[in-house]
């Protein structure tokens, strides 16, 4: 893998709800040759979100029967739900010298380190737990038990976030991208 292109994959992470689609989408308007990588997940779309645009969605059993074929690069269950990422979707990108970007939680990213070191791990930190659970809620997008289970999460993956290679507070989110976009050139 990344034989040809010598580009360099990113992977972001960070609590649900901590920004990591809003940091990274300013992100991308400041940087249209980065391109996000498109998941699958077995959980259900949320008002608005495409199919093939936002993620794959797929049912429990196309996800278990691509786990078994290995069709994915890394995958993880994450509060409830698969989610993965297809190794010839990254492949195809890397050999078109694309500069990708992977936004997957903590337990993906670092399956993904183990295969490809030179991948570059950013975590983004919420400037305070409290936070965290006021933008999470704030969001609007989860019912009380979903909320509950993405929060059960949190502890775990500040305990991965440990191997990271950078952390992002992000509390002003111009601070947030502008740090990110300093990391990301400074890798290349
Ligand atoms: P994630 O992708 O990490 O789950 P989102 O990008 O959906 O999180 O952000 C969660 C909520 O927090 C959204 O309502 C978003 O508008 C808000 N938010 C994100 N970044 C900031 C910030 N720097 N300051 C205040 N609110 C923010
Ligand atoms: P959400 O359901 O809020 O879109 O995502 C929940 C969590 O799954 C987030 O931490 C997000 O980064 C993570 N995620 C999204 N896609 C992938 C993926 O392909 N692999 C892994 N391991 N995590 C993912």
């Amino acid at each position: 893998m990344n034989k040809n292109s010598g580009k360099k994959l990113f992977v972001i992470s960070g609590s649900s709800g901590v920004g990591k689609g809003t940091v990274l989408k300013e992100f991308l308007k400041r940087n249209p040759s980065f391109m996000l990588s498109i998941s699958c997940t077995t959980r259900n779309p949320r008002e608005g979100e495409i199919d093939g645009v936002n993620y794959f969605f797929l049912t429990r059993e196309e996800f278990k029967k691509c786990i078994d074929e290995n069709k994915f690069l890394e995958w993880a269950e994450f509060a409830g739900n698969y989610y993965g990422t297809k190794k010839k979707y990254i492949n195809q990108c890397l050999e078109e010298g694309k500069d990708i970007i992977l936004e997957i939680e903590t337990k993906g990213a670092l399956q993904v380190k183990k295969q490809m070191p030179e991948a570059v791990l950013i975590f983004i930190a919420p400037p305070s737990l409290e936070t965290l659970e006021a933008r999470l809620r704030g969001r609007h997008t989860e019912d009380e038990a979903t909320i509950q289970k993405r929060l059960s999460e949190v502890k775990a993956e500040l305990e991965l976030a440990k191997q990271y290679d950078y952390r992002v507070i992000n509390d002003s989110l111009q601070t947030a991208v502008e740090e990110l976009e300093k990391i990301i050139t400074g890798e290349q």
